[in-house]
């Protein structure tokens, strides 16, 4: 994951490595080399040119108050600023509803419905949680049988009725099956589109008022970079989600959607998504991303 960006930043805090102090010439050297390496991961520029400044201050006002060599105090610092700008502590899901009501959302072919069949998997495994899929794509019918394909591997019933072309109606009674069935979360999978459009935001926005989730994810796969934070711009300004789900981080991303997405929407992200098979999710947490990106 992010070997390319780790291996820059690596080099360019090596720059400090043997100096006996920071200075500002030093800092300045090694900030700039941080600056292109975030740069060349595809983080924004403004966020790269922040993110480095704050690295700046941090440093020079830091020196005279520890012990740490430079080199460390360096990697200290740019730790926790990479912590803090993908998002400070770990957030979990918000499961108070009954049942709670899980939305998804996001483009076609981000990993909405793997990552539905993930999380119904991962709450599953908590023996509290009964999970229900609902199969809310009309416009392809391909999506509903991968659902149902998704639900047997990991032994969860999904919800479809092929007859309804309703996507409201068709959470709504999804919903309404949970309840008569005892379960006690239900996971609604959406239709995405290939590009951001008002058919899809408006769709997505009646489903959300009709069922009042308790979460609403947005799904976005990494590797498309910056346009996965303009993606997630648009649905946030539209759907006000409450998390992002980072998928496809185990493919060949550069990182720069992981760094970069919390703090354009200010939302955390909630979960990672990290192959293809049911059990490849995990909670993000933005000190441990931070401490694998550094190495
Ligand atoms: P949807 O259109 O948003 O429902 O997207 P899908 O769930 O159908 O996923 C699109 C493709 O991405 C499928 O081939 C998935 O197997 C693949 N995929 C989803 N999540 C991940 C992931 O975390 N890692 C990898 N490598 N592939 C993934």
């Amino acid at each position: 994951m992010f070997d390319n960006l780790s291996e820059k930043l690596d080099k360019a805090l090596h720059v400090l490595k043997g100096h006996g102090q920071i200075t500002e010439i030093n800092v300045a050297e090694t900030t700039k080399e941080v600056r292109r390496a975030l740069l060349d991961a595809d983080v924004n520029f403004k966020i790269a040119k922040e993110f480095t400044n704050k690295v700046r201050e941090k440093a020079l006002g830091q020196n005279v108050l520890t012990t740490l060599q430079p080199g460390q105090l360096m990697v200290k610092i740019v730790k926790d600023e990479l912590t803090e700008l993908m998002g400070g502590d770990a957030e979990g899901i918000n499961l108070s509803g009954d049942p709670s009501v899980i939305l998804m959302s996001g483009l076609q072919g981000s990993g909405k419905t793997t990552f539905s069949g993930k999380l119904a998997n991962f709450l599953k495994k908590k023996k509290t949680k009964n999970p229900l899929l609902v199969a809310c794509d009309v416009y392809r019918p391909a999506a509903i049988d991968q659902l149902h394909v998704v639900g047997e591997q990991i032994g969860v019933e999904v919800y479809s009725d092929r007859e309804n072309n309703d996507p409201v109606a068709l959470a709504k009674a999804g919903v309404a099956h949970a309840k008569a069935n005892g379960h006690n979360v239900v996971i609604i999978d959406t239709a995405g589109r290939l590009a951001v459009d008002q058919q899809m935001m408006d769709e997505i926005a009646s489903i959300r008022d009709a069922v009042q989730p308790q979460e609403t994810l947005f799904v976005v796969d990494s590797m498309t970079g910056q346009d996965a934070v303009n993606t997630a711009k648009a649905f946030n300004d539209v759907l006000n989600f409450d998390g992002v789900v980072l998928t496809k981080l185990d493919g060949d991303t550069r990182g720069g959607a992981a760094i970069s997405i919390k703090s354009v929407v200010d939302k955390p992200i909630k979960f990672i998504g990290t192959g293809e098979k049911m059990d490849a999710i995990d909670v993000f947490h933005p000190s441990r991303m931070a401490d694998r990106i550094l190495g």
